[in-house]
């Protein structure tokens, strides 16, 4: 049953994967897979992850991964603020969705029951404003620390990576953007007035309910965005 949703959902992140990467291979040492794209002209890399020094020969118009060495001398941040910093906008950025999502699914039960003459008297109709805020801020504060995480982010690959060019990198760095220029559009859709009310509701109207859609739709392309943010840098941190 599983398998119906995610199979076209893998068959979809490996042509993403194949595009943005190209042909991968796994480090002799640690397993994390890189791009032949990430090896220089000489055809030689070092792994983000364990620091080995690779050299892609070509052995009977095979590639083959060789190790010929070990970064011994790697920078290390002394104050880590990426990682650090990186947990705040993918902690919050799931309760400011889910928050406006419970706000959303209320609101439309509420009008239903009240267009037929009912009053939807349950106890948590008076923490929907509170909800609604709480969201706000959440997104606001994720969108802020995103900031952070971006340029510190950078600085790590500056130093620790020394401006190596691996694809892993080069598509978080892409993401990052996409992920602060959605969010914003998103923060600016969710407090504008246009979707949800004074009172956090949302507002039962044609507009509201496309432009609802719209704010959705763009919040759910940027968890995925964020999720996938945070699984390459497990991946860089972690390894397999
Ligand atoms: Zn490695």
């Amino acid at each position: 049953m599983l398998d119906v949703v995610w199979k076209p959902i893998n068959l979809l992140i490996n042509n993403l994967k194949r595009k943005f990467y190209g042909k991968t291979f796994y480090c002799p040492v640690c397993h994390l897979e890189l791009s032949f794209h990430d090896a220089d002209r000489d055809g030689l890399l070092v792994c983000p992850l364990c620091g080995i020094v690779i050299e892609i020969s070509d052995v009977f118009g095979h590639p083959l991964a060789v190790v010929h060495d070990v970064e011994i001398k790697r920078h290390q941040p002394k104050m880590r603020v990426h990682p650090l910093s990186t947990h705040i906008p993918i902690g919050l950025f799931p309760f400011a969705l889910l928050g406006t999502l419970f706000v959303f699914i209320v609101s439309i039960i509420q009008f239903y029951y009240s267009r037929d003459g009912y009053t939807l008297d349950v106890n948590f109709l008076r923490y929907i404003p509170s909800i609604k805020k709480m969201s706000d801020v959440f997104l606001f504060i994720s969108l802020v620390f995103s900031t952070v995480t971006i340029l510190s982010g950078y600085y790590d690959w500056y130093r620790r990576y020394e401006r190596r060019k691996y694809r892993m990198i080069t598509v978080k760095i892409y993401f990052s953007f996409i992920f602060l220029i959605l969010g914003v559009i998103a923060f600016f859709l969710q407090t504008s007035g246009f979707i949800f009310n004074m009172n956090g509701f949302l507002i039962i109207k044609a507009t509201s309910i496309v432009m609802a859609g719209l704010y959705f739709t763009i919040m759910l392309i940027n968890f995925c965005v964020i999720a996938t943010l945070g699984h390459i840098g497990g991946l860089l941190v972690f390894g397999k």
